[in-house]
């Protein structure tokens, strides 16, 4: 597979063309942001890292019927995946409260939701990602119909009520997580970019440690070591 042209550089990976028009290679980099990009750093590895966590919890989705933008993992840092139109709104799934939702909300850190709470965001940073509702998505045009908004719900919900049960298995509680979605060539909907501790937060079940992007926003260090942990658990 031919790795081609830069087509678009996020914060946390570039998307090249290849010499198949069906199929992008995502590159992880190793550069860590917060706060709207507000805090930068860089960890050699974290974007190694990232891409095997990604790999492993995209194949093991595949495996219970979640199609994914994922083909392979070409090396340590690149993934091959099937091109999508990215739809700009970032699906929120919380099962503890933390992050915004304590923020915005009152409601105490660490409190388990009486049920598993769907949020839909922005993905523009130039406007800081704010909330959306369902006609927020349908006025901005995000999306073509109410009717796939509740899919985009009904799919993260479909990955949670199998990541949670996973990653509890591992002694890991799910406490939230950020998907995105896009559109294949052929118009149908499947998750995209990628299933990481930069988008997840993982809090161990003993412990109550942090396993996550949050030693990064909070300053705590021990990032590496961290994600080396959750990879750790995901491979045993
Ligand atoms: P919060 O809204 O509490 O900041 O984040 C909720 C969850 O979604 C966390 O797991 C967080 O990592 C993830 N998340 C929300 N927005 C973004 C974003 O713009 N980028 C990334 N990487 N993760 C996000």
């Amino acid at each position: 597979m031919e790795k081609r042209e830069l087509i678009y550089e996020g914060k946390a990976k570039r998307l090249f063309n290849t010499d198949d028009a069906t199929l992008v290679i995502a590159e992880f980099k190793d550069d860590l942001t917060a706060f709207n990009g507000a805090k930068k750093d860089t960890e050699a590895g974290k974007g190694a890292l990232n891409n095997k966590i990604s790999t492993a919890l995209f194949q093991m989705l595949a495996e219970k019927g979640i199609e994914s933008h994922f083909v392979a993992m070409l090396d340590d840092t690149n993934m091959l995946c099937k091109k999508v139109d990215i739809i700009m709104i970032e699906v929120i799934v919380r099962n503890v409260a933390t992050g915004s939702l304590s923020k915005n909300l009152g409601i105490p850190d660490g409190k388990v939701l009486p049920f598993t709470l769907v949020e839909f965001d922005y993905k523009n940073d130039a406007l800081g990602d704010p909330k959306l509702n369902d006609q927020h998505c349908m006025i901005l045009e995000l999306i073509k119909n109410e009717a796939e908004l509740d899919q985009l719900r009904a799919m993260a919900r479909q990955v949670n009520d199998i990541l949670r049960p996973y990653f509890h298995a591992k002694g890991l509680n799910l406490v939230d997580f950020k998907l995105e979605f896009g559109r294949d060539v052929n118009g149908k909907i499947i998750l995209a970019d990628e299933i990481s501790p930069d988008n997840c937060r993982f809090w161990d079940l003993a412990t109550g440690e942090k396993m996550d992007k949050d030693r990064f926003r909070q300053g705590m260090g021990g990032l590496k070591v961290a994600y080396e942990e959750v990879l750790n658990r995901i491979l045993n």
